[in-house]
């Protein structure tokens, strides 16, 4: 594993004893190794540069803190900047207009879209919302047999769309039979594919426009690192998606993606996945993220 950049912080700053102030002497190697840090996280280099010269802008000058040590110091600053770029406070779910809200789910095959779609219904289910699940990636027959699996699992309503072929139609049907049966809040998972491909952007902006969604969520894989960040820009420049999640954060990803992502669209991450299990997913916490960022 890395270490902690805590850690690295003290050592650079060894020689420096007693209080003072941040000066551009004592700053330099420290300074190197947050880069170094935030690069081993996985966050593009361009957002790295940024980032080091605006925590050297704000750290030069500041007054050593009793208690702190200039180390401490500068990770406290370092800290409050990643939450800050990360959006301060945890976002929310943001439904406008009358029911049924519709929230679509976008995304790569494999990202954890679908798995992420059952556990949203989950856990908006366990707040004052009644979910509903529509399966509508048409290409793969096991995508739509997959979610109505889950819908299951995690005892949600399902549109029942295996006979019917085309995504307009099932979004039609269903939001229709989701005002008849009462439910609230439509989570549409949409087609995935390896690779971003012109078709698919069509097929979804198509959707978008017939649905007018809540909110548009790209689901992005934290284990794809830079790829996840590709993708996310290209999902937001055809969508213009209103929030992220991010899923497999229970593996050893640092979760820089998360701070590339929110940087390139300029979009709140709003939900994380922490595991396969259908209860592993929580909120986007700004502040937990950037623990992790710094190890
Ligand atoms: P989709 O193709 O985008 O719909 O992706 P799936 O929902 O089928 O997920 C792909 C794989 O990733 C499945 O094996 C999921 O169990 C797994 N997965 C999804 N989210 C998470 C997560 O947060 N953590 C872990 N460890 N696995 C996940």
């Amino acid at each position: 594993m890395f270490e902690n950049l805590s850690d690295k912080l003290q050592r650079a700053f060894k020689n420096i004893t007693g209080k003072g102030k941040i000066s551009e002497d004592n700053i330099q190697e420290a300074l190197k190794e947050i880069r170094v840090a935030l690069l081993e996280a996985d966050v593009n280099f361009k957002v790295v540069k940024k980032f080091v010269n605006e925590v050297k802008a704000e750290a030069l000058g500041t007054e050593v803190t009793d208690g702190l040590n200039p180390g401490q110091q500068l990770v406290k600053v370092v800290h409050e900047k990643l939450i800050e770029i990360l959006g301060g406070r945890s976002p929310e779910i943001k439904f406008k207009g009358k029911p049924p809200y519709v929230i679509m789910m976008v995304g790569l095959q494999g990202s954890g879209k679908t798995t992420s779609s059952g556990k949203l219904a989950r856990l908006l289910g366990e707040e004052e919302f009644n979910p509903y699940l529509v399966p509508c990636d048409v290409y793969r027959p096991a995508a739509k047999e997959q979610l109505i699996t889950v819908a299951g699992q995690v005892e949600m309503p399902v549109f029942d769309s295996r006979e019917i072929e085309k995504p307009l139609e099932i979004v039609r049907r269903a939001m229709k039979e989701a005002r008849n049966i009462g439910r609230d809040v439509v989570i549409v998972d949409t087609a995935g594919r390896l690779h971003i491909d012109m078709a698919l952007m069509d097929e979804l902006k198509e959707l978008k426009e017939y649905l007018e969604p809540d909110e548009i969520l790209f689901v992005a894989d934290a284990m794809t690192g830079q790829d996840a960040v590709t993708s996310a820009k290209a999902f937001h420049d055809a969508l213009d998606i209103t929030g992220v999640i991010l899923t497999k954060m229970d593996g050893d990803a640092r979760g820089g993606a998360a701070l590339s992502i929110k940087k390139v669209t300029e979009r709140p991450l709003k939900f994380i996945g922490t595991g396969e299990k259908l209860d592993a997913f929580e909120r986007f916490h700004p502040d937990r993220m950037a623990s992790r960022i710094l190890g």
